[in-house]
């Protein structure tokens, strides 16, 4: 009988391959099993559970460490963990109080694969200042955690939650909730903005924090915004600091280090900045589609090869000099230059209810949020290619999402707006919004029509708000940096502020914001300190330094 020649494997197969071999040697060197318990039956979410299983099954075949068992609502164990919805899985139940109720897709693999790694190690890797935060707090914390797989925000806040049941299990639980496979709890909880976390039912974070921040709230039992540490922090000492991991930090970073400048990028937040959460990029040359999430993959794992990435870590103080010092909550970073890569925050409306209702309706993240306004009605405000790409993804979602702008012509490009008239979205015009009304959760907007000066209530789910940005400047001030008179960093061509030793680069100078342009900043940034380091410009007035 002819046997079938066995097919060559392609790249990407054999690549696959090889990286199930790395994960799998890593597991194996774990010290302890970790044992899953995922409660299957009755077979109500069918879809999830089975994503589930499979999920799973990927790991516990890779690992002998990972044991999964399955069972059903009715079994002893359900009673004993006190298990009511399917699917729930428990991790090492009888050691940890740690369960996950849904599905550990997407976004969400990522918190997966490192929470399994915690508990296998029994090793949580919290930093110094982390522990006594934790340490100081006597009661029992019970945190509820709301995700969605499409937040690139939540595996940092899980991880954050996580880290501190394994290091406490004795005060701390954690119930990670995947909102879309249980938006009765979302609706419950009136959770509709990720990540949301809760403790002992009180709200104490709204998005993703660094680690201190994190152990802050908890403490505390609010949202804190500032955490200064005693002041005993180990030295870094570098030639370049780049503040902000978006694509200009992360690609100066790149064209730092390969020109031998000893670099490191800090990065407060989510790698990858705006471009993480915008869902569809078509216009980076070489991708005629490419997901903003999967770009910034790309991006952090090319400057990675290069240099160390200090993420989830907020640079608190800048103290020009030579050396320049900048000073986070972990380290104090000693460096020859620094580059102010710090991006944009989104602007708000400012109308009444919009801070009250945010992540109860109000939302600035269609990627991380929109999933959970499937077969709701919204309203995305705004008429710049943000406004409008988000519009669309939201109406591929499923979502029954409104346009409104506040003119009756669109700022996005073109093609954007071509797309727009063929989806047939429905286009608010000439109008502005000036109440977001709503208890516990968004139920109504206010509408003011600026042609017939006419005001309307409309009944709506969620409001979702795409008005451009507004330059991250606070450090910059601080130190004394001239802004220009639209609030951006003053730079020179060979991006130098007014501060010797410090550089902008990206949204923060202003200009067209474009990924490419960013990336284009951040490289010529790069190129122009590391010729200021071999022949300071600032000698020249000040030969003593
Ligand atoms: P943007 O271009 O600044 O547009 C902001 C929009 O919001 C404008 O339509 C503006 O209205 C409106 N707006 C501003 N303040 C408002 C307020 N208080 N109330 C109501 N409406 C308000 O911002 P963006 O769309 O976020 O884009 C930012 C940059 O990123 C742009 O350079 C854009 O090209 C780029 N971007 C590109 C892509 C892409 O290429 N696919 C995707 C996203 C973003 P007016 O028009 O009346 O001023």
């Amino acid at each position: 009988m002819n046997k079938t020649p066995a097919r060559e494997k392609n790249d990407q197969e054999v690549l696959l391959d090889q990286l199930q071999r790395q994960v799998a040697a890593v597991f194996e060197k774990m010290p302890y099993d970790v044992p899953l318990l995922l409660f299957t039956d009755p077979p109500k979410n069918e879809v999830f559970i089975q994503t589930a299983r499979e999920v799973i099954r990927t790991f516990r075949n890779i690992s002998s460490k990972i044991s999964l068992r399955e069972y059903g609502l009715t079994h002893k164990l359900a009673k004993k963990y006190n298990v009511d919805r399917v699917p729930t899985l428990l991790f090492d139940p009888d050691r940890y109080p740690l369960r996950w109720l849904g599905v550990p897709i997407g976004e969400e693999g990522r918190t997966f694969l490192e929470m399994l790694l915690i508990m296998g190690y029994r090793e949580p890797g919290l930093e110094r200042e982390t522990q006594k935060i934790l340490e100081r707090i006597k009661e029992p914390r019970a945190m509820q955690l709301f995700v969605s797989p499409t937040c690139p925000y939540c595996p940092q806040q899980a991880i954050n939650a996580i880290k501190a049941v394994i290091a406490r299990p004795e005060l701390f639980s954690l119930e990670i909730i995947d909102i879309q496979v249980n938006p009765d709890l979302g609706d419950r909880y009136n959770a509709f903005g990720v990540p949301l976390t809760l403790a002992n039912g009180i709200q104490i974070a709204q998005g993703a924090q660094p680690e201190e921040l994190f152990a802050y709230s908890l403490e505390k039992m609010a949202e804190q915004t500032i955490y200064i540490p005693d002041n005993d922090a180990p030295l870094v000492e570098t030639e370049l600091a780049i503040v902000g991991g978006g694509p200009a930090g992360l690609t100066a970073g790149i064209y730092a280090a390969r020109s031998g400048l000893k670099t490191v990028i800090v990065e407060k937040g989510a790698l990858g900045g705006q471009v993480a959460t915008t869902p569809v990029v078509e216009n980076y040359p070489s991708f005629t589609q490419v997901g903003g999430k999967a770009l910034v993959d790309l991006m952090v794992s090319h400057a990675l090869q290069y240099l160390p990435i200090f993420q989830g870590e907020e640079v608190m103080e800048i103290r020009p000099g030579l050396p320049v010092e900048l000073l986070t909550p972990r380290r104090k970073i000693q460096a020859r230059a620094v580059l102010l890569a710090t991006g944009a925050v989104y602007r708000h409306l400012g109308v009444p209810g919009e801070q009250r209702l945010a992540g109860r309706g109000v939302s600035y993240c269609s990627t991380c949020d929109g999933p959970l306004f499937k077969g709701k009605k919204v309203i995305m405000v705004g008429g710049g290619d943000s406004a409008v790409t988000e519009a669309l993804h939201l109406h591929h979602l499923g979502v029954g999402v409104t346009l409104v702008h506040r003119k009756d012509t669109l700022r996005a490009q073109e093609h954007l707006v071509k797309s727009l008239q063929e989806s047939a979205l429905p286009v608010i015009w000439d109008t502005e919004i000036k109440e977001i009304k709503g208890t516990a959760r968004v139920e109504e907007v206010v509408l003011y029509n600026n042609r017939t000066r006419e005001l309307t209530s409309r009944p709506v789910d969620g409001v979702f708000i795409a008005i451009g940005y507004e330059p991250a400047t606070a450090l910059a001030q601080k130190i004394g940096a001239v802004l220009t008179p639209d609030g951006y960093i003053q730079h020179d061509a060979r991006h130098r502020t007014n501060i010797p030793g410090v550089y902008s680069a990206g949204d923060v100078e202003g200009g067209f914001k474009q990924i490419v342009i960013a990336a284009g900043q951040g490289s010529e940034a790069a190129l122009a300190i590391y010729e200021d380091l071999i022949h300071p410009y600032w000698r020249a007035s000040n030969p003593a330094v």
